[in-house]
């Protein structure tokens, strides 16, 4: 049966179980992935079996976490009682790995997504929480975890990372306090920095440079829509993942309300990325495209061509005309 429940139950649960399997979500973020790695690393500190098994490519942004827990298929030797979805507001998220749900004895959905849609056996969803990586962080306090370094600067990526910097307005107090706690471990904050957001790939600055050219603006300056295709990707010979993050440049110019960002996955799937600034709940949007995620961030996918999905998307932000 599907139920909330609290963390101290996902603690206990957690402590009964011998092999752990943590999925992050697809496409995955330095949340998803800090968040895993931490719960992993704590994990091992107590003397069970954990692993994270992930369908695609990690951002080469998070290169300096230890992803060698990593695998991006199932070692022979796991056959987990307990698996642990870490930031996935819905099971399209685990993508294939959600049949892997079926089987385990005990499944737990760890998230901060308003969209939730509780899935699992266990749900533990936080939407006051910044980032799944606080929940993890009250997890470990929880279960009497120790954190050390290696723990804190995972967490500090997905805080860092899910709140833009500290900038967003899901950043509160709390965040402030648990960040404050993770820096007290003496975690190597230039190290971070630079890793996360000052180590561009050459390609991405080129891609960035490609994809300015086709924006565009609808209702009056207050949508803002940049596209990314794989031609402009093998153009440049960027990666895939080079494409993450530049729906913030269609966000951050003056008038705009509502930004998208149009990924080709292939000629007739599109990923769609949505970023607001104040009132504009893109979760909306989103989920009538049956994707999800915050009211200032979310995310889709459409099948089509591009030009069809932006036709279509720009036609849901009607209600800007106003
Ligand atoms: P991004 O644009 O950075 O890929 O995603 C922004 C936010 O939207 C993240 O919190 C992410 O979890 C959520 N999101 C992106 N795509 C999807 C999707 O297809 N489905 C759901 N449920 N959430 C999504
Ligand atoms: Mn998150």
């Amino acid at each position: 049966m599907k139920t909330m429940t609290t963390l101290t139950n996902i603690a206990d649960v957690l402590n009964g179980g011998k092999c752990i399997l943590i999925l992050p979500h697809i496409h995955p973020d330095g949340d998803t992935i800090g968040s895993s790695l931490a719960l992993l690393l704590a994990l091992k500190k107590i003397g069970k079996k954990a692993t994270i098994l992930v369908e695609d490519e990690v951002p080469s942004s998070l290169d300096f976490l230890p992803l060698e827990y990593i695998y991006h298929e199932l070692p022979q030797d796991v056959c987990p009682d307990v698996i642990v979805a870490v930031d996935s507001s819905d099971l399209d998220r685990l993508g294939t790995r959600a049949d892997y749900l079926k089987h385990a004895a005990r499944t737990i959905n760890i998230d901060h997504h308003i969209t939730n849609v509780q899935f699992a056996e266990y749900n533990h969803i936080d939407v006051k929480a910044a980032a799944t990586g606080e929940i993890i962080y009250e997890l470990l306090q929880k279960m009497n975890i120790a954190i050390d370094k290696e723990i804190a600067t995972c967490i500090y990526c997905a805080l860092s990372t899910d709140t833009g910097s500290f900038k967003y307005d899901n950043t509160t107090a709390k965040t402030h306090r648990v960040t404050a706690d993770l820096l007290e471990y003496g975690l190597d904050l230039n190290e971070i920095t630079v890793r996360l957001y000052q180590n561009k790939p050459y390609e991405k600055l080129k891609l960035l440079g490609e994809v300015l050219n086709t924006l565009e603006l609808h209702y009056a300056g207050k949508l803002s829509i940049l596209s990314v295709t794989q031609d402009m990707i093998e153009k440049v010979k960027a990666d895939p993942t080079d494409a993450d993050g530049l729906v913030e440049f269609a966000r951050d110019i003056e008038g705009v309300e509502a930004a998208v960002l149009l990924k080709e996955l292939s000629p007739a799937e599109i990923k769609v990325g949505l970023r607001s600034k104040y009132k504009v709940d893109v979760s909306k949007v989103a989920a009538d495209f049956g994707g999800g995620g915050h009211r200032k961030a979310s995310g889709c996918t459409l099948q089509g061509s591009i030009q069809e999905a932006g036709k279509q998307i720009i036609k849901a932000f009607k209600f800007l005309e106003r």
